[in-house]
């Protein structure tokens, strides 16, 4: 699999919207992958992880087609991961045309959320059947523990304690022998996550490391965090010596530029960064 990280921002950006905190301010004279957009992930250019604010501009800065996505697997619906402005464009109103069918993957209360936001912006049910014709969409309600599969890929909805009521799941991606687990955003896993994850040997795993080497204020991972839940991860043979750990969801508020991340990993973890992309 070809994963490509479109964004690695937490929140709004790094550096923040209005912030002139050392970060924030280091990140502005490093610039270069210092410089974050807000977090989504594309697999093979047609699996998008998050339809955020800032994909499109993603999309089009790292020579990427949209017209090839046909996948969209929603983590859940805070704003800085999905933008109903971008899915209304959809309508047959903008004019836009031959927009490819776009199956979407979210929990229910992922869905009804995304609904509301988008009713915020045009009259528009996604739930009617009508509307699904018009938007060229299907709708592919998942909990935790379920699986779903396009083509070759197998993807496992895992239940995120990040928001419950909001219904924030993380994804693991199958595909022949290779496996990516998308983990943010995150807290501790759930007992049934780890149960979920047993003897899963990812490949790789992209990790939330939003609060980096400050204290977690809850949401989200810290380093120390971060850690300890790889740690659990290598005890239930989900994470071995092999697996590529990648830090992501990165936040002004404990985190450096990105070449002084990369020396506060230790070698233990690598750094996204916007634009990056691997294949596994
Ligand atoms: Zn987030
Ligand atoms: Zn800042
Ligand atoms: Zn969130």
């Amino acid at each position: 699999m070809k994963i490509t990280f479109l964004g690695t921002a937490a929140a709004t950006s790094f550096p923040l919207t209005f912030c002139q905190c050392k970060n924030c301010k280091a990140a502005k004279k490093h610039k270069g992958k210092s410089i974050r957009k807000r977090c989504s992930l594309l697999i093979d250019d047609k699996i998008l992880i998050d339809l955020c604010p800032d994909f499109l501009t993603a999309l089009n800065m790292y020579g990427k087609d949209i017209s090839k996505i046909k996948y969209l697997l929603q983590t859940h619906p805070h704003s800085d991961h999905f933008d109903a402005g971008h899915f209304v464009t959809r309508m047959t109103d903008y004019a836009t045309e031959n927009a490819p069918n776009l199956d979407i993957v979210a929990s229910k209360n992922c869905l009804l959320r995304m609904s509301e936001m988008i009713k915020s912006n045009e009259d528009i049910d996604i739930f009617d059947k009508k509307w699904q014709k018009d938007l060229n969409i299907a709708l592919n309600e998942i909990k935790h523990g379920q699986e779903i599969n396009f083509e070759n890929y197998k993807i496992l909805a895992i239940e995120s304690l990040h928001d419950l009521k909001q219904g924030s799941l993380l994804y693991l991606i199958e595909k022949g022998k290779s496996s990516i687990l998308y983990a943010t955003d995150t807290v501790v896993f759930s007992d049934k996550a780890l149960d979920t994850l047993k003897n899963r040997c990812l490949t790789c795993l992209i990790l939330d490391h939003t609060y980096g080497f400050v204290e977690n204020h809850g949401g989200h991972l810290n380093e120390k965090l971060f850690l300890q839940e790889i740690d659990k991860l290598k005890k239930i043979n989900a994470v071995n010596s092999k697996t590529l750990i990648y830090a992501t969801h990165i936040s002004h508020e404990g985190c450096s530029y990105h070449e002084q991340m990369e020396k506060d990993a230790k070698g233990k973890y690598l750094v996204a960064y916007d634009g990056l992309e691997i294949k596994i």
